[in-house]
């Protein structure tokens, strides 16, 4: 009897199966042969204080580093952390560790104490590599460690580690060097941590492999989008491989230390930026903020937004007020599986509201969270995936705990897509709210809340009320300059929605959401703040 993972169905929805990749599946080389056919065009620039990096510095600087490590004793099976701010060493820091044929892994700074322990233990990593602020930070956390065998830092004179600088004694020749031979469907090149909105971050190991397809650059070739605008999050995918995709290609890469509305304009306007990689708050920003106006946008061709749902009534204002703007795309993601589905595969152009449409390499289900069973178009269910560019697993977790019979992974994310495959995201599985028998996805409040002229950010979530189930409540920013009171927007909601979606739990005003450093609403926070 055929197993049903060896079994088709109609249903399944697959993006382009016919991926190119190198036959030595290396990452590092991957990206290397590429790095090497650059020399002075920039690589990174900082987007506050304009500190470039060339091609030919990152590449030297990457090598050097590289066979530094080498003769420090890192090699295949190692785990090699990195904590720093953002900073121009950080990249060629990250390629230097995979070069060696060693795992990197990073540590984000702003993630806090108790999160950055949990990491530590279930990575185990054995080398530390350390910017001096890091090491200022945590280093009690750090020395507290036994697995860890070395620390080195990237600048000079802390305490009594060793510092990069003074490992590298001369320039390795770029065109001699070959990365360490991988096995890339097996080996790992890196460990990302999911987002840990629902409890402590996991573990995603990514292979040689996962990280070539989360950086095929395909979808951004068009040779008009020469300067791209990361906010430069480097632990976490999204930024990482967007990273890699324009290294790929020879751009340039503008980042910002501090990830704020007036950052990004000011860098757009000073780094004639043509395409900014950037979250859902920020272009609801540019649809509200007057001051958005008094910047130079010009040279910004294409907005690409990720990480939570994006309202089309948002991403219309946005192309109104800045008309040389030619698209907003959507892309849908997560660490596990880099780009899950984007609107800028393909050739049949954008949907309104849409995430687009299948990654190259990826196959896509949605399946009726109760039954399992498929779902065909226009039904809205969980999604699921699998594909080569699906990691290797979490760390310490089984495949029977997030694999279905069939072998995809289960996203918790609640969607469907349309008769043309175009994909649509409903709400994260765990959020939706019952009220009165009828499901409420606090999501589609929070998109009808924030395209009130009052509110600057919105978050819902439900408040028990006993037989009833939960009453949507809603917490509000408001937005800086314009009157409004809990009376008004509940009426307008009422306007906008069914009468069980209504904001019967009424609406309390917050002076900040509680988002985590991705952005993300955290709205454990907010349950916890009704009581
Ligand atoms: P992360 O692993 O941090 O990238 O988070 C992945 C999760 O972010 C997904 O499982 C989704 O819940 C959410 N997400 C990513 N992109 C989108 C999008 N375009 N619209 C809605 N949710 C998204």
């Amino acid at each position: 009897r055929l197993s049903s993972r060896m079994m088709n169905d109609d249903f399944y929805v697959y993006g382009d199966q016919n991926v190119q990749v190198p036959a030595h599946l290396n990452f590092g080389k991957f990206i290397l042969d590429r790095l090497r056919l650059k020399k002075d065009e920039i690589a990174l620039e900082l987007g506050e204080t304009r500190e470039k990096l060339t091609y030919k510095e990152f590449t030297q600087y990457a090598v050097n580093m590289s066979a530094a490590l080498t003769k420090l004793g890192v090699g295949p099976g190692d785990i090699v952390a990195v904590g720093s701010e953002k900073r121009n060493e950080f990249v060629p820091t990250v390629l230097a560790i995979v070069f060696t044929g060693a795992t990197y892994t990073p540590y984000d700074l702003k993630s806090g104490r108790a999160v950055l322990k949990h990491k530590i233990s279930i990575t185990q990593p054995k080398y530390f590599i350390c910017s001096s602020f890091f090491w200022q930070t945590y280093s009690d956390i750090l020395l507290s460690f036994d697995c860890i065998e070395k620390f080195i830092t990237l600048d000079d004179g802390v305490d009594s580690v060793i510092s990069i600088r003074t490992l590298v004694t001369n320039d390795v020749d770029i065109n001699k060097f070959e990365p360490m031979q991988v096995q890339g469907q097996v080996d790992i090149a890196f460990i990302l941590y999911s987002s840990g909105t629902t409890g402590m971050p996991k573990g995603v190991q990514l292979t040689h492999l996962n990280c070539i397809l989360n950086s095929l650059p395909d979808d951004f070739s068009d040779e008009s989008l020469q300067t791209a605008f990361l906010f430069g999050e480097w632990y976490h995918n999204y930024d990482t491989f967007m990273t890699y995709k324009f290294l790929a290609l020879g751009r340039k890469i503008v980042y910002v230390n501090e990830a704020e509305p007036q950052t990004f304009l000011k860098s757009v306007q000073d780094c004639g930026v043509n395409i900014a990689f950037i979250v859902p708050s920020f272009v609801c920003y540019l649809s509200k903020a007057m001051e958005a106006e008094k910047y130079d946008l010009d040279s910004l061709k294409i907005i690409y937004s990720r990480s939570s749902p994006l309202h089309n009534k948002t991403i219309q204002r946005v192309k109104t007020r800045f008309p040389k703007l030619k698209n907003i795309l959507q892309g849908y993601g997560m660490t596990e599986a880099g780009e899950l589905t984007s609107e800028s595969w393909g050739t049949k152009g954008c949907k309104a509201g849409s995430v687009g449409m299948a990654s190259p390499g990826i196959t896509l289900k949605v399946a009726d969270p109760e039954t399992r069973k498929t779902l065909g178009p226009n039904q809205t269910g969980e999604i699921c995936l699998r594909g080569p560019v699906f990691m290797k697993g979490y760390i310490g977790v089984p495949p029977s705990k997030y694999l279905d019979e069939q072998g995809f992974f289960k996203t918790g994310d609640l969607g469907y897509y349309d008769d043309d495959k175009y994909f649509f995201i409903v709400e994260r599985l765990k959020e939706i709210l019952v009220y009165d028998g009828y499901k409420v996805a606090p999501l589609e409040l929070e998109t009808i809340l924030q395209l009130h002229p009052g509110v600057r950010e919105a978050g819902v979530v439900g408040k028990p009320a006993g037989v009833f189930g939960e009453e949507p409540t809603a917490f509000v920013v408001k937005q800086p300059g314009v009157e409004v009171t809990e009376k008004e927007l509940i009426d307008y909601v009422a306007t906008e929605v069914p009468p069980y979606m209504q904001l019967r739990g009424g609406v309390k005003f917050i002076q900040e959401m509680p988002r985590n450093p991705r952005g993300k609403l955290m709205r454990q926070h907010l349950r916890e703040m009704l009581n």
